[in-house]
């Protein structure tokens, strides 16, 4: 996804976090910093003279088939992922719904994921998560007048080492952008058909900024003085695009692993990946590869246009409410 789009998920996930009403404190810390924070969002896609971390590529789940020694241990039915990813989040009921596609003998067959070293989307995640924790646990007084429960030590932290409430928030964009790439087919499918520069992975980028609009671009949403309650109602009104119609309630996460959950996130996309491509036509690894462009999947005939308004309404609603879940799922540590 790109800077606008990341930007949207991550601002309508605080006005879905709102409508519900279920963590007023946690919203009493991101709402302000609405406009402020919001680079974070984008901020692991930038690439900077710095050379760090930050560069699409380096946070990325591309799933194949497994052929290594273990590879029972890789093997997720379709039961087990939609028991564990619930009815709340659409793509269950995608995957249900495509069963002809994706038959029980594709899900019994292993598939895994070997990420290079710090690029495993899930790790990226789950080391944010801890890390936003701290930064809770250590922040500066009118964090802590937010977080419930008392930290003991805290006295002993001198106030201007401690964390300020706008740089939790831009954290907590930040994590928003990985699991947000969770949700993204084409992160999550190794097949040359998924790659950046091939075609479908870039377009379907493009064809959802084209969705959100302008508002969310990283320079008008910089300017100075725009009203936070202004920014999130324009964030909802693209609900409707998408037709998107969201439920008040965050579901809690069903474990208590962000890792794990991300690993599942990726396992469904990978599955809606081998949905809009289909293995027996364009087959996985280490098979001969075959694009498959996007005007083909999509602009051929109504059938590709209305799968792709469904995997449109499927991806933006879960990565919504996966960023309000796994953010919520932080908070409710200090309860
Ligand atoms: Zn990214």
């Amino acid at each position: 996804m790109n800077q606008r789009t990341h930007a949207w998920i991550a601002l309508r996930a605080i006005k879905l976090l709102e409508d519900e009403g279920e963590v007023p404190r946690l919203l009493e810390l991101l709402k302000p910093f609405s406009q402020e924070a919001s680079i974070g969002a984008w901020i692991p896609d930038k690439r900077d003279a710095k050379l760090g971390g930050a560069q699409t590529q380096n946070h990325v789940f591309k799933i194949g088939v497994c052929r290594g020694p273990l590879r029972y241990r890789f093997i997720v039915s379709r039961t087990k992922l939609k028991n564990r990813l619930g009815p709340e989040r659409l793509i269950t009921g995608f995957l249900n719904k495509y069963k002809t596609i994706l038959d029980n003998v594709w899900w019994r067959e292993s598939y895994k994921a070997d990420p290079s070293p710090g690029k495993h989307l899930a790790n990226r995640a789950m080391a944010l998560t801890i890390n936003n924790i701290d930064m809770l646990i250590l922040g500066n007084p009118q964090v802590q007048d937010l977080v419930p429960g008392r930290i003991r030590f805290i006295n002993k932290v001198p106030t201007p080492t401690r964390c300020p409430a706008g740089q939790a928030t831009i954290f907590f964009f930040m994590l928003s952008h990985f699991i947000a790439d969770s949700l993204m087919p084409c992160h999550c499918d190794e097949r040359d058909l998924s790659d950046y520069n091939n075609g479908l992975h870039m377009q379907l980028e493009k064809h959802w900024s084209r969705i959100v609009g302008t508002y969310f671009d990283e320079d008008k949403l910089t300017r100075p003085g725009l009203d936070d309650n202004d920014i999130l109602n324009r964030a909802a009104a693209i609900d409707a695009k998408f037709g998107i119609d969201f439920e008040k309630r965050v579901p809690d996460m069903k474990s208590d692993d962000v890792w794990e959950e991300m690993v599942m996130l990726c396992r469904a996309s990978f599955a809606l990946a081998s949905i809009i491509a289909p293995p027996d036509q364009w087959p996985y690894k280490p098979a001969p590869q075959k694009m498959a462009p996007y005007d083909m999947l999509f602009n051929q005939n109504q059938q590709g246009k209305d799968l792709l308004a469904e995997i449109d309404r499927v991806i933006m609603h879960d990565a919504v409410l996966n960023v309000a879940i796994i953010w919520k799922h932080i908070w409710t540590k200090f309860h």
